[in-house]
């Protein structure tokens, strides 16, 4: 029996239901693969999966992006919640990164190797807000006019979860946090050819800044244009959780945000980042200065070698 797909009324995004994710035979993955590479964003309503069955679900898409300690089987806490039950407070590490998030971005673009895809299911939902947005970036760059287009095609900019982190106004105590690393920051291009679909987009985010061969300012500006001309009807879903939801969405071609909510309410959600493919988003890294004042041996060994 084929699956239900109904379109969402945006440029991205389908609701899939009659399908369980728990019993997945090759020809419903097929469907709802082809859905995922069209639409962008493929929500499962009521799926409610347990940590192993959204891991097993996740290896549908490729390998699973290794996050860090907290991450078991495929799946990683996306939460404000810590284990004694109680919220963090916006003095605490995770509190600031949960809020970074409410800028649009596209995940792990701060990594020499970016995400593919990405998904969140709902344990908790606060009262009102927490929502996730998204945003289709196929869409946005078709609607960007010829000469905008060619201005783009040849242009790279830096990703680096240190520079979006202190833009938010977030100042971080420690480098202990998974996007926090000395490897350099990635060089990416602004637009980005889909390695299945071959369709392209714009691909920039809250992590991208300095535009080699920019003045730094005229490059902000530039990036800061770009997204919030992006980021608008009819190329937005916002999704409102319920208790579980599955969210899939493609990291190639949509960016996403969260958005705010009363923080004294805790909001849990299970997160899975599917790694991307080595031929198409790893990319060359170079010297991050906002990184040197957490790695001081590293910014030694650079001014050392200068
Ligand atoms: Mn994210």
């Amino acid at each position: 029996m084929s699956v239900t797909i109904t379109l969402i009324d945006a440029t991205l995004g389908a609701v899939v239901t009659d399908v369980s994710l728990k019993q997945l035979d090759d020809p419903t993955w097929g469907e709802i693969h082809t859905a995922f590479l069209e639409y962008g964003v493929l929500v499962f309503p009521g799926q409610h999966l347990s940590d192993d069955e959204q891991g097993e679900f996740a290896l549908h898409f490729g390998a699973i992006e290794k996050l860090g300690p907290r991450q078991k089987k495929g799946v990683a806490p996306i939460s404000n919640q810590k284990a004694d039950g109680s919220v963090v407070r916006p003095d605490e590490e995770g509190y600031k990164l949960l809020r970074g998030n409410e800028g649009w971005h596209t995940d792990s673009t701060y990594m020499p190797l970016a995400s593919k895809a990405a998904m969140l299911s709902a344990l908790v939902v606060p009262p009102e807000g927490g929502e996730t947005g998204f945003a289709d970036m196929r869409a946005a760059y078709d609607e960007l006019d010829d000469t905008l287009k060619e201005k783009l095609e040849p242009l790279s900019a830096y990703h680096s979860l240190y520079y979006s982190q202190e833009k938010a106004g977030y100042q971080h105590n420690t480098d202990h946090l998974y996007g926090f690393h000395d490897k350099g920051a990635p060089l990416r291009h602004v637009i980005k050819t889909h390695p299945e679909t071959g369709r392209k987009s714009l691909y920039t985010g809250r992590h991208a800044y300095g535009i080699p061969g920019m003045d730094p300012a005229e490059s902000d500006a530039l990036l800061s244009t770009l997204l919030e001309e992006a980021c608008q009807p009819p190329r937005l879903y916002r999704h409102a959780w319920e208790v579980g939801d599955l969210v899939v969405w493609d990291n190639r071609c949509v960016m996403h945000c969260a958005c705010s909510y009363d923080t004294q309410y805790p909001r849990v959600l299970r997160g899975s980042r599917i790694a991307g493919e080595v031929a198409t988003e790893l990319a060359p890294t170079f010297e991050d200065e906002r990184a040197a004042a957490f790695h001081p041996t590293t910014s030694n060994a650079s001014r050392l070698a200068r």
